[in-house]
């Protein structure tokens, strides 16, 4: 993603305007004044995230041998949150702001050790527990609970997709949907929202067993536990000076700044935070976040927590159903551990490939420099003027291309207004039809990022756009 004249990124209620003005992102129903922490993806937004969730799903599970995708019911039996322990503990600590009588909440392990966004204390006394999940009515006599995570059905159903799909440890089973949890405060956009989705992995392995993989060679700046001040180093070496202890969390931590990376992220705006010990949960002996820096400060993006064999014991008690595989050496059985589970909110992940490609070029035209694979329109069509002849030849390539992509047929204004148009929702290409299409069968083909222009042939177009979508090569290599 090349960045050009960079102003200053826009403060998150600019974003908001910016995302509701263009068609992504508006309040769920708006029409009525909204309802917080509820937001409706529309014509932009929609094929946005749609085309985020299919690059963490190849990235994740198409393109591994040792994972396996699920996707399981929203509304879910009540033992399985009962079991988990979200029933009787998942919940967050309601505060009162003392400057500006502002609702918040903490984790309860934050209770005291924290400030209000604003800088002021929180009135001790305010606090009282709010439980997080939403109950709803089944049938005439039974209830539900709205998943508040997508990580409980994995567990749930891992001896089904285990033996199913034939797996051998290590291995993990990933699910991306909605999840609900009813937030106290949600705020800033889509970053806290009542209503989100996740994209969760559970990597299970034999107690104690080595990470086989490479750790992958990232840079990123590391927050340890106890420390104030983050240090830029590779995760090789927090790893053997032992900031990361484990190879595992080395391993996955760097597959997820890779995950960023391969999608055009700049990981100079990220960082790796590591837990402090009252915040890991009883059966976790060590945890990492990862954190973006948003124009709100630093905040976590995704959690990659060592959940040890606490989840499948719980569902193995409560169900009564075996939960053990066999140790194909001793002909043992026993529990596999969660070594690693990366969870990464769906919106949060979007709102930072939303920061990363958002630039300012001169004359205040915004141009959003997405990875082509994440843009929501991939390519915009437009006969240079309205001419019958340039039209029926945009039209018959707009009728083309849509059939393999999202693309757009633009007639009406000037050329370069349809141009910044397009620049400014992310449209990686536009082609423009003119007096050489018809004598020749070329067609002007224009970069977002650099706006340079290439003439080519028109039965090259599709093959050509596909190779350059999918970053087979480059604009600037096109003959
Ligand atoms: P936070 O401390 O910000 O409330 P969390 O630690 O409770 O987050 P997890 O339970 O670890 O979050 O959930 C995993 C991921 O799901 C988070 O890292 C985040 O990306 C996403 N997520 C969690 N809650 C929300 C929410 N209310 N809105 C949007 N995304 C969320």
């Amino acid at each position: 993603m090349e960045k050009k004249n960079v102003l200053k990124k826009p403060s998150i209620d600019e974003m908001t305007a910016f995302c509701k003005r263009k068609g992504f992102i508006v309040r769920s129903g708006e029409i009525y004044g909204g309802l917080a922490g509820f937001w409706d993806y529309l014509f932009l937004g929609s094929e946005l995230k749609n085309n985020l969730k299919n690059a963490w799903w190849q990235f994740h599970v198409r393109e591994r041998d040792d994972i396996e995708g699920i996707d399981g019911a929203i509304i879910t039996h009540p033992d399985v949150w009962k079991a988990s322990g979200h029933v009787d503990s998942f919940s967050d600590v309601f505060v009162v702001c003392k400057s500006f009588k502002k609702p918040g909440k903490v984790d309860k392990s934050e209770l005291g050790k924290v400030k209000c966004e604003c800088g002021g204390e929180y009135d001790s006394s305010s606090a009282k527990e709010f439980k997080l999940m939403f109950k709803t009515e089944v049938g005439l006599k039974d209830y539900g609970y709205l998943r508040p995570e997508t990580a409980q059905l994995i567990f749930a159903n891992f001896k089904a997709v285990f033996d199913g799909a034939r797996m051998k440890l290590p291995c993990g089973i990933a699910q991306m949907g909605k999840a609900f949890r009813n937030e106290i405060a949600p705020r800033n956009f889509i970053f806290r929202c009542r209503e989100f989705e996740q994209m969760e992995i559970e990597y299970f392995i034999k107690p104690k067993e080595k990470c086989p993989y490479d750790i992958p060679n990232v840079e990123v700046l590391v927050l340890a536990s106890g420390e104030t001040k983050e240090k830029k180093m590779s995760l090789k070496e927090a790893h053997k000076k032992k900031i990361i202890k484990k190879d595992w969390h080395a391993y996955w931590l760097g597959q997820e700044l890779s995950f960023f990376k391969s999608l055009g992220a700049n990981l100079d705006n990220f960082r790796i935070r590591q837990h402090d010990r009252e915040e890991l949960a009883h059966y976790s002996s060590d945890c990492w976040d990862l954190e973006y820096n948003f124009p709100f400060g630093w905040k976590e993006l995704q959690g990659i927590a060592d959940r040890s064999d606490y989840d499948l014991k719980q569902h193995q008690k409560f169900s009564k159903t075996k939960m053990e595989v066999l140790d194909e050496e001793t002909k043992e059985r026993f529990i596999p551990e969660v070594i690693c589970e990366p969870s990464l909110g769906v919106e949060r992940a979007l709102l930072v490939f939303l920061y990363e490609a958002y630039n300012e070029r001169e004359k205040e035209n915004i141009v959003l420099n997405f990875n082509p694979k994440l843009s929501p329109v991939k390519v915009g069509v437009f006969p240079l003027i309205k001419k019958e002849e340039f039209e029926n030849i945009g039209l018959s390539i707009f009728h083309n291309l849509r059939k393999k992509w999202n693309v757009v047929y633009d007639k009406s204004g000037s050329i370069g207004r349809r141009y910044a148009r397009q620049d400014e929702i992310g449209t990686p290409y536009c082609i423009t039809i003119d007096g050489d299409s018809v004598d020749s069968g070329t067609v002007t083909i224009r970069n977002r990022d650099t706006t340079l222009q290439k003439k080519i042939k028109i039965e090259k177009l599709e093959e050509t756009l596909g190779k350059l979508l999918y970053g087979e090569f480059t604009f600037e290599s096109l003959k």
